[in-house]
């Protein structure tokens, strides 16, 4: 529904310039699209399975019919090169897909009964209607990761993208439009503040599905608490990688960088600190800079371009503010550092030595292609820095010895331990994080859990008197 609410005004990041005016929602239509969500449920919920799969693959078709108009909306709305967008309009295919066959298997179990003759059934029921809040880094996937398994278990949803990338999701709502029941996805459009909390408040809204900043999150966390909401947040991080001795140096810059720098750093699970083994540091970070001082960056429609910018003015000056105080006390920059001189909010992949915990570039969440190293002596030492963070997102190593993968997912309490081959998702496994980084777990038969509440029905077969009842004369 197209919004009556005020305008804003959506920047292409690449060109700094208007792409698109928008009108936001206005707090009325808030609420119909919550009470569109509720009132579809009903017969969304009662549908049987093979109907809302069958529905949940045309929904996939639909995404693969509309892939260029999808990936060239995420590059406009995101600065991210069209050929990586296409690979997203790819998973968020493959998640349709997969959500509407995992959702046929689900079941639930038959528990012990106390006594016999009875069963004890445990099902798997929706929660509802379900708010989805959506960031701007990844406005298509994350939005499916939600939306597929939610839809799948018999939910409605209403869906909120970031005020920055509202692009893509009015061509995913034309494929919404043709393949599902009215009412079963609705949109609003607005800023978080006002839009966004009118949604999570709203007694209409059975449940929250969040991504984003872990500050917003926690607000959220405690409307919801004050409503007895379930509040599913996916928060941010501030993921560790470590190279061990073991690994090739050549081979693990590559991996670093490349988990460093995707999407400009604006991914959650980025890498934003490394830890490298002493005897190999000198030669990893001569080749890790060699690789940064390669990487194309440009005109995301360019199919040479291998980075974009970063998504907005305000997010690189404070990326470029955090590597300066961290330059001011003491770090040095040995590859980039600099805004590009060129329209739009582009800035080159930046390597950063000489850091310590003291500076906000190893403590807070940066959000930018920086990758900061610093070097440790021992494994324990590499392990107790690694742990050292609120956060609780992921982790990768760069090693081939087994022992230190199991301590890994012994010691660190994080969500996904990524073993040579760094943010990469497997849209079969569950991801999500801990702490810091929230209380979620998307994709995986896991997510299917997630969007769902367990409800118990104690059936005694037969209506006979129990000798604890009251007895009438
Ligand atoms: P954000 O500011 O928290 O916003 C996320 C979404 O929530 C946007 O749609 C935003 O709308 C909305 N929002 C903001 N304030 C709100 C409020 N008070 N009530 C309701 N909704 C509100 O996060 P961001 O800066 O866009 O995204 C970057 C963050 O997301 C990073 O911290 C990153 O690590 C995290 N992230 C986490 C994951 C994960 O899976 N764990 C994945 C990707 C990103 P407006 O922007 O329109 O105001
Ligand atoms: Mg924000």
């Amino acid at each position: 529904m197209p919004g009556a609410g005020p305008e804003f005004r959506v920047i292409d990041p690449a060109t700094g310039e208007t792409h698109s005016t928008i009108r936001a929602s206005t707090q009325e239509q808030v609420s119909e699209a919550a009470e569109a969500a509720q009132r579809a449920g009903e017969s969304w919920g009662a549908l049987s399975q093979p109907e809302r799969s069958g529905a949940l693959h045309a929904v996939a078709d639909g995404i693969r019919a509309r892939e260029g108009l999808l990936a060239e909306a995420l590059t406009h709305e995101t600065g991210r090169p069209l050929s990586r967008n296409h690979l997203y309009v790819d998973m968020a295919v493959d998640v349709f897909h997969m959500y509407a066959e995992l959702s046929r298997a689900l079941g639930g179990r038959v528990a012990p009964s106390n006594d016999p003759g009875q069963l004890s059934l445990v099902l798997r029921a929706p929660h509802g209607a379900i708010g989805c809040l959506i960031p701007w880094n990844y406005p298509l996937l994350l939005l499916v990761f939600k939306v597929a398994p939610a839809l799948a278990t018999g939910n409605t949803v209403v869906i909120k993208p970031a005020s920055e990338t509202p692009l893509s999701l009015a061509v995913l709502s034309e494929v919404f439009a043709e393949t599902l029941p009215r009412g079963v996805v609705n949109t609003v459009l607005g800023s978080g503040r006002t839009v966004g909390e009118g949604l999570v408040t709203d007694p209409r809204i059975d449940m929250i599905a969040f991504t984003g900043s872990t500050e917003v999150g926690r607000r959220l966390g405690v409307l919801c608490a004050e409503l007895t909401k379930p509040a599913h947040l996916e928060l941010g991080g501030k993921d560790p990688a470590i190279v061990f001795e073991d690994a090739d140096p050549h081979v693990a810059a590559e991996g670093v960088a490349w988990a460093s720098f995707l999407n400009a750093g604006q991914v959650c699970t980025s890498t934003e600190r490394v830890y490298v083994a002493a005897p190999i540091y000198d030669r990893f970070v001569e080749e890790v800079v060699a690789v940064t001082e390669s990487i194309r960056v440009g005109d995301p429609f360019d199919q040479t371009t291998q980075l974009g910018p970063m998504r907005s003015e305000g997010r690189r000056r404070k990326v470029l503010g955090e590597i300066e105080a961290a330059v001011s006390a003491g770090a040095r920059v040995v590859a980039g550092g600099a805004p590009l001189d060129r329209p739009g909010f582009f800035m080159t992949p930046t390597v950063v030595v000489d850091v310590n915990h003291e500076m906000g570039l190893m403590s807070e969440e940066t959000f930018g292609p920086v990758l900061p190293i610093m070097a440790f002596s021992s494994e324990d030492e590499a392990f107790g820095l690694a742990a050292d963070t609120p956060y609780g997102l992921g982790a990768s190593l760069y090693t081939n010895t087994p022992r230190l993968v199991e301590r890994a997912y012994r010691e660190l309490n994080v969500g996904t331990v990524w073993v040579n081959d760094p943010v990469v998702d497997n849209l079969a496994a569950p991801f999500g994080g801990n702490r810091a980084s929230g209380n979620a777990r998307e994709l995986g038969v896991e997510a299917l859990e997630s969007f769902t509440t367990a409800r118990h029905v104690h059936w005694n077969l037969e209506l006979e008197p129990k000798p604890w009842w009251y007895r009438g004369e």
